[in-house]
């Protein structure tokens, strides 16, 4: 019995790191002095959930798993589902001689928006939109409430790309074009992961609590400023410029206690951001003091080469020794490892580097309070797509809208339209498909098409609900013009714009909404008194258009909620969205941004007509 009491006693030894009364840095000392070489590397690794296991996070001591765009586990799954796969790779994790949590990581960029019944935020663009950095803020807390709901603790969100070029697939995921309203959108850092307390020591990552996640600034840096909008490629600035256009958000995202930073596949003048030693170690660490991890790209590493994985011990050397923290290797992780083993082992790759790299996730990993719970329960699911989320999303679709058009001549506003017109037609391959509504990374890496992939309301069925009883509502995606002149409409509203897309996919030098509807523009406005919605990530081309429409308004990517623009059509409310970029006329302009020499945009930059919230009589 004694012995037994002895061998207790001993098996229970005190591990400073576990002591949740120690000074964070003191557990983060104690614990990477107790590891292995295998064991850190472990932590530096971020693996895809398709390749991810149980077992796979024990034997290599696997630091994060996450979601890649797309990567759901199954079409429709519970809250309950996801909380237990999450708990399932994290008992791997906790099995290990040490018991690390590993962390989740997933693109939850406008809401939670892989997991089916979430709420879908618009996207940046919009937000962009609404002038109203509280607002992101409120949409921040929401976003993580529905992420825990579902046992998920880490997003890859902000994006504070600063878009200077529409023909980028990715500018719907920039606030703007112009470097302050980004700045004042980093809000979303202290929505996600709560307030950080008055007098924290710069760069020190801060996560609040249970009710909050881990943000990501990305991409750093310079993602928005590449040559045409080609995504991926080379950013030609001078170092001022760089400072002021595509920088201030980092500043700022590192004084709200951002947990980590993600950087950009982009070149700056020809260097690749994962191999840039100087603006990772020296700025972003040294200068900013930036005291979270940084993590690569999907695959980032692998493209230091050209072409992709051409050298991969060369790119591993090139981005752990530039300062990157965590690889989001995602698939291939015993090549990653079995190469970095090698580097270190040869001393090419200092054990300094990577203490650092180490010591920087466990820093996160103890901010978030993983340590002392890691494992996810299901006392929040009732989080996920709740009614005072989608009336946020509600409230922000409606204020992200841009008014750009009010009637053939001024005196004869179109808008608000009457909720109680006999007969009106509603037209356009975006009216009723909440696919196109909510645009890339939403349910799909590369978004979805058509109604029944999560839930929410189209357009179509918002304009069904906010009119009269008495007013019948025709529906055609593309009426023929004779149709719409026979049929003695008292209006016409039609919903047309981009399909979705996300990164290179959405790339466009022509930056024209595809055919249909052109067609339905031509046909409806050609017949009857119409209003255009557009729906897109950014400006199109409009102008050879505009002169035959009544109405014309920028709703973006609303995303779920599509009676926060019936409540700006009919009057509810007042438009009050102004132009977070410049629209403009042709695509030979580009790239044209507010303040530049030559400037003649379509609708300049801040352009928004209002209303007031009327009666909508007709
Ligand atoms: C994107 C990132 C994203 C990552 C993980 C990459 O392709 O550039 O923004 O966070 O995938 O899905």
């Amino acid at each position: 019995v004694i012995l037994a009491l002895f061998l207790a006693a001993a098996d229970a030894e005190y591990l400073l790191y576990k002591d949740s009364s120690k000074p964070v840095e003191d557990r983060i000392k104690d614990l990477v002095g107790r590891m292995t070489l295998p064991e850190k590397i472990g932590q530096m690794v971020q693996i895809d959930r398709s390749v991810a296991s149980a077992d796979v996070m024990k034997n290599y001591f696997i630091g994060s798993i996450l979601s890649g765009g797309g990567s759901v586990p199954g079409q429709k799954a519970s809250p309950e589902t996801w909380i237990n796969m999450v708990n399932e790779f994290q008992t791997g994790a906790m099995s290990t001689r040490l018991a690390i949590p590993m962390i989740y990581g997933i693109d939850a960029v406008h809401g939670h928006n892989n997991v089916y019944n979430a709420t879908i935020f618009p996207h940046n663009i919009g937000l962009g939109a609404t002038r109203e950095p509280p607002l992101v803020k409120r949409i921040g807390a929401a976003t993580a409430l529905e992420m825990r709901a579902t046992g998920i603790p880490y997003a890859f969100a902000p994006c504070i790309a600063v878009c200077r070029d529409p023909r980028w697939g990715r500018c719907y995921e920039s606030y703007s074009e112009d470097p302050d309203i980004v700045k004042a959108m980093t809000e979303l850092i202290p929505g996600l992961q709560g307030d950080i307390p008055a007098n924290s020591p710069q760069g020190v990552p801060f996560v609040a609590g249970k009710k909050n996640v881990a943000a990501c600034a990305k991409h750093f840096v310079g993602d928005g400023g590449t040559v045409k909008g080609i995504n991926e490629n080379n950013t030609i600035i001078d170092w001022n410029g760089l400072r002021k256009i595509h920088m201030p958000g980092y500043f700022t995202s590192i004084i709200k206690g951002v947990s980590t930073v993600m950087i950009s596949y982009s070149s700056w003048n020809g260097v690749k951001m994962h191999a840039n030693q100087h603006m990772i170690t020296g700025y972003l660490k040294g200068t900013l003091n930036f005291r979270g991890f940084v993590i690569s790209d999907w695959q980032g590493i692998d493209r230091i080469t050209s072409p992709p994985h051409a050298n991969y011990t060369y790119s591993v050397e090139k981005a752990v020794t530039a300062g990157i923290d965590m690889v989001m290797v995602p698939l291939n992780y015993t090549e990653f490892i079995d190469d970095l083993t090698l580097l270190v082992n040869k001393g090419v790759i200092p054990m300094s580097r990577i203490d650092d790299a180490v010591s920087r996730i466990l820093r996160v990993k103890y901010a978030m309070g993983l340590f002392e719970n890691p494992m996810a329960d299901d006392s929040m699911v009732d989080e996920l797509g709740k009614q005072e989320h989608r009336q946020l999303a509600r409230e922000a679709v409606r204020k992200s809208l841009v008014l750009l058009k009010n009637g053939k001549d001024s005196k004869q506003p179109i808008l608000p339209l009457a909720k109680n017109a006999p007969k009106i037609l509603v037209a356009g391959s975006h009216a009723d498909n909440l696919g196109y509504q909510c645009g890339g990374w939403s349910i799909e890496w590369q978004g979805f098409t058509g109604n029944d992939r999560t839930s929410g309301t189209t357009i179509l069925t918002a304009i069904k609900g906010a009119v009269d009883p008495t007013t019948q509502v025709m529906f055609q995606e593309n009426p023929a013009a004779d149709y719409v002149k026979s049929n003695n409409f008292s209006y016409a509203i039609v919903v047309v714009g981009e399909p979705p897309y996300a990164e290179t996919a959405g790339d466009s030098l022509n930056l024209t909404i595809p055919d249909p509807g052109l067609t339905a523009i031509q046909n409806v406005c050609g017949s009857v008194k119409c209003v255009v919605v557009l729906i897109s990530g950014r400006p199109v081309v409009m102008e050879p258009y505009v002169d035959s429409m009544d109405g014309l308004v920028a709703a973006w990517l609303p995303g779920t909620e599509g009676q926060g623009v019936t409540d700006a059509l009919f009057g509810d409310y007042g438009f009050t969205g102004k132009l977070p970029r410049t629209w403009f006329k042709s695509v030979d302009q580009l790239p044209m941004n507010v303040g530049d020499k030559h400037y003649d945009p379509l609708f300049p930059f801040g352009f928004g007509l209002t209303t007031e919230a009327a009666k909508g009589n007709y």
